[in-house]
């Protein structure tokens, strides 16, 4: 790319605003230029604003930038969203209709029939939508989106599979707490504990993977046919949502067939190389006891997907295990590569760059 592109962030002060921007410093595409927050933190310096809740601190010049209110105007046309889901509904249709390009991490419109669900190895087609939102709405910007945190881990791992045709699936998780933002579950709740509840969560998981997974036709998502059920739980891990998953298949593939269509898995931020893109969007780890948070989180930056102790089931056919970072592959480093995949594919409109 020969220019950089202006970019904002909506929702800074969070704790997946604050992984923005981290995906964003040094960006070779993207120049973080525009932070917005509530009335609460609007006209502090960004790092006054709220505690800086990660190891690597902010780059010196995003750390002197004053937070501005959530508000259309002087932001850049692009702009990422990580606000509270109570609020962030509402401002993001204000962007999108002023003109700027919203990439979400919310879950307010991801079942918008007209807004993209987008897991750029696994529907990077379904960017198509944004044409027919454009024309719906009548609005020169855009929203797209990503999914859940542990929407995009059971994904990742079941659109390898899609070609022996998925029929049901079984899926448990071990969500950690960073999933629930700042301050999150209280301390005497969440340690040494299990909590077998996350308000909503099942439903999401049920949903959206059925979307993303659908089929793009006549220019609408036919979601696709299998049958998801979801039992969730918050588990006292700081990063890396862990999933316990069945499946059941139409086709008899051999175990070494199922991990050959994981490895080999690839799609447009493959092909294009983009820059937060993973080599292999899924690894398969051989050892009995892996993945594990604490060890395979980070793989490839956050952006992969981890999986391991694959094995017939009795009950279903097959089941085995995956992780990922919900805060970077499940958040903010989601929505920079689909902001990536909407400018390697010419779908940004060219006022956004500068
Ligand atoms: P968080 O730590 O609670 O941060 C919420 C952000 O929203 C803060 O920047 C806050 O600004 C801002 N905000 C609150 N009220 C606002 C208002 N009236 N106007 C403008 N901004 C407002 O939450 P989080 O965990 O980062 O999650 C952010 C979003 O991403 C949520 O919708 C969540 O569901 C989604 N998400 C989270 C994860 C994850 O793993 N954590 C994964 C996927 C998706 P102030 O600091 O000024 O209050």
């Amino acid at each position: 790319m020969e220019r950089t592109i202006d970019v904002g962030v909506l929702g800074a002060t969070g704790m997946v605003g604050q992984q923005f921007v981290l995906q964003l410093a040094n960006h070779p595409w993207f120049r973080l230029r525009w932070l917005g927050a509530s009335e609460r933190s609007a006209g502090q310096r960004y790092a006054d604003a709220a505690p800086w809740r990660l190891p690597t601190p902010p780059p010196r010049e995003i750390a002197d930038l004053i937070v501005q209110n959530a508000a259309p105007g002087n932001a850049p046309e692009l702009v990422f969203s990580a606000m509270d889901a109570s609020v962030a509904g509402d401002i993001e249709q204000a962007f999108a209709k002023a003109g700027h390009v919203v990439v979400s991490n919310s879950r307010n419109h991801r079942m918008d029939p007209d807004v993209p669900l987008l897991i750029p190895e696994v529907n990077g087609d379904h960017l198509a939508l944004i044409e027919m939102q454009r024309r719906n709405r009548g609005w020169g910007g855009a929203i797209l989106t990503n999914p859940n945190c542990s929407t995009v881990v059971l994904s990742l791992a079941l659109a390898p599979l899609r070609v022996f045709g998925l029929r049901s699936v079984l899926i448990t998780t071990l969500q950690a707490l960073s999933g629930a933002g700042y301050p999150g579950v209280a301390s005497l709740d969440a340690l040494g504990n299990v909590i077998p509840h996350i308000d909503g969560e099942e439903g999401k998981i049920e949903t959206e993977t059925k979307k993303i997974l659908g089929r793009l036709a006549g220019g609408a998502v036919e979601p696709h046919p299998v049958v998801v059920s979801a039992q969730v739980n918050r588990v006292p891990v700081i990063n890396g949502h862990t999933e316990s998953i069945a499946v059941s298949l139409d086709a008899k593939p051999s175990v070494d067939e199922i991990r050959q269509a994981l490895t080999s898995f690839s799609g447009p931020p493959q092909r294009h190389g983009l820059p937060t893109a993973p080599l292999q969007p899924v690894v398969y780890l051989p050892e009995a006891n892996r993945p594990q948070p604490r060890l395979d989180v980070d793989r490839d930056g956050g952006m992969t997907v981890s999986v391991g102790r694959l094995r017939p089931c009795p009950v279903l056919g097959y089941k085995f295990v995956a992780l990922g970072h919900n805060t970077v592959r499940g958040a903010a480093g989601a929505a920079v590569l689909n902001a990536e995949l909407m400018v390697a594919e010419g779908v940004l409109s060219s006022a956004a760059r500068r």
